[in-house]
């Protein structure tokens, strides 16, 4: 995931993007986490150390910190150590490690700089069915100390399996400038009004809301900046307002997720997928994507498989109409734009008409998402000073909906026609275009599965395109481009990334929380 070539510094690791990684691999890839995080309340809990130097120390006033009772085994004492015994913090062994000493510590740290030692007490603490870490040795460890974000109660804790600690620190260091340090006193802020909120707003989904807000608004900057009383007395009028209001309808987002790439999702589309209740998504559209939908979440898949079985129209928007009745936040997360091709209009008009309220996000179109991956651009000065998107979807003649293209027009426009939908028709519609006049000498080009990562194109002209892609094993979906434009193809080429892990991921703001 990381270049080799040479020092960086961590803008240029974390360059404005996505935090998308963890989330996802936690969502998607649960199972093969190689551990399982935990927080461990050690109040009054017995924890041996061994080892008396600083690495140790740093152990002991860690696990003093989180209020355990520790104990220290070690013939020396560092410095600091032996003014901990000195305070009474600390009970000491003053001798060589030995089995016995595992006792019914809960928790054991081997922080001794000598190997075998340090193997031997994993080994006694392994006997023993003690958990045990030790410093800087994975494989030996029953349990590894994370890098932490303290900004208690609020913590957060990286890593990296022991694989990659440089990564988890530049992380750490990330949301150590990401998240303010009154972070933790907004937590418990909101801690002191949980009871208060339960009582007031007993709808979950609405209690939800509410947090959300408060968390996004002026309140939690109330906090952030220490103005207490002015924060309670906003939270309070926010809830007279909220529970006057009958807050539980619901309401429809109509995102257009783009062709396929999960990173061109829109920036809004991203927020209200978030917050969504529902989601009813499309076929094609990215495991990625979805996995940024809440956990609890109800994931509907409602897609049709080009030309085939599916959810029916009428199914989808009666759905759509019942989740956002029942006061829910429907996310309707169709691929591309919703208002090209996308029968977007319709769900928006079945909404319109139950009088229930509805945003829609656009979405980049494949026309524009393929053409821009695949170097077509759409005009081009001296090339095509115009574009036509067209679906092919009714270009045969077993089709039943819709009406059929008018190809003598589209033939004789000299522009740009980006054709949706075509993968079976390719032939019907490059003879319409010929008979109709257009040259057969026509640059196209056939963009299958374009901006994913198995992006491929077929180039030709309209006389023989699509013989070079039934050839070449046409895939879907599909889109046709024909004009002069095509051409450039070649010249404009690039290379989209590959996978997810070698695009830019998020630089967390520290204005994103307030
Ligand atoms: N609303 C969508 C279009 C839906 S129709 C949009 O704005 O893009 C579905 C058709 O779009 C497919 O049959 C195909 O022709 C085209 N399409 C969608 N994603 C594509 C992709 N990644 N690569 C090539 N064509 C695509």
């Amino acid at each position: 995931m990381l270049a080799s070539d040479g020092p960086r510094s961590n803008d240029h690791f974390f360059p404005a993007g996505r935090f998308d990684i963890v989330p996802i691999q936690s969502l998607i890839a649960a199972s093969l986490m190689d551990q399982l995080p935990i927080f461990v309340t050690l109040q009054g809990q017995s924890c041996l150390v061994v080892g008396g130097g600083d690495v140790a120390e740093r152990k002991v006033r860690q696990l003093l910190a989180a209020g355990a009772a520790v104990t220290v085994n070690s013939p020396q004492l560092s410095a600091g150590l032996q003014a901990l015994l000195d305070a009474q913090q600390i009970a000491v062994a003053r001798r060589a490690f030995d089995a016995s000493l595992i006792d019914t510590h809960l928790l054991v740290y081997a922080a001794t700089s000598d190997r075998a030692v340090n193997h031997a007490v994993a080994a006694a603490a392994a006997t023993a069915l003690r958990l045990c870490n030790v410093v800087d040795d994975p494989a030996h460890s029953s349990f590894i100390s994370p890098s932490i974000v303290d900004r208690s109660p609020l913590i957060v804790a990286i890593s990296s399996g022991g694989r990659a600690p440089v990564l988890a620190r530049m992380l750490r260091q990330q949301l150590e400038r990401w998240l303010p340090l009154r972070l933790g006193a907004l937590a418990d802020w909101a801690g002191q009004w949980r009871d208060t909120l339960k009582a007031r707003l007993p709808d979950v989904a609405a209690r939800r809301r509410f947090w959300e807000q408060a968390f996004s608004g002026t309140l939690s900057a109330q906090v952030l900046a220490g103005r207490m009383q002015a924060a309670d007395d906003s939270l309070r009028s926010a809830l007279d307002a909220q529970a006057d209001t009958d807050r539980t309808h619901g309401e429809a987002w109509l995102v257009g997720a783009g062709p396929g790439d999960p990173e061109l999702l829109s920036l809004r589309g991203f927020h209200l997928l978030q917050h969504a209740d529902v989601v009813l998504h499309d076929r094609l559209i990215a495991p990625e994507l979805l996995a940024f939908a809440r956990r609890d979440a109800e994931l509907i898949d409602v897609g049709k498989t080009g030309g085939g079985p599916g959810t029916s129209q009428a199914t989808i928007n009666a759905l759509l109409l019942d989740r956002v009745r029942a006061g829910k936040r429907v996310c309707r997360l169709k691929g591309g734009d919703p208002y090209v091709f996308g029968r977007g209009s319709e769900e928006a008009a079945a909404l319109a008409e139950a009088g229930l309220p509805f945003q829609v996000i656009p979405g980049i179109t494949a026309a524009n998402g393929c053409g821009a991956y695949a170097g077509i651009p759409l005009t081009h000065r001296g090339l095509a000073q115009a574009v036509t998107f067209v679906t092919g979807h009714a270009a045969s003649d077993d089709s039943t909906n819709g009406t059929e293209p008018d190809w003598a027009a589209l033939a004789a426009l000299g522009h740009t026609l980006v054709i949706y939908m075509s993968g079976r028709k390719l032939a019907v519609i490059t003879a319409e275009l010929i008979a109709r006049g257009r040259s057969d000498n026509t640059p196209a080009a056939v963009v299958i599965a374009g901006t994913l990562p198995e992006q491929r194109i077929i180039t030709g002209t309209l006389a023989d395109i699509a013989q070079r892609s039934a050839e070449a094993g046409l895939g879907s979906p599909a889109l046709l481009y024909v004009g002069e434009v095509v051409a450039l193809a070649g010249a404009l080429g690039w290379q989209p990334p590959a996978e997810a892990a070698s695009r830019p991921s998020l630089e967390l703001r520290p204005g994103d929380l307030q």
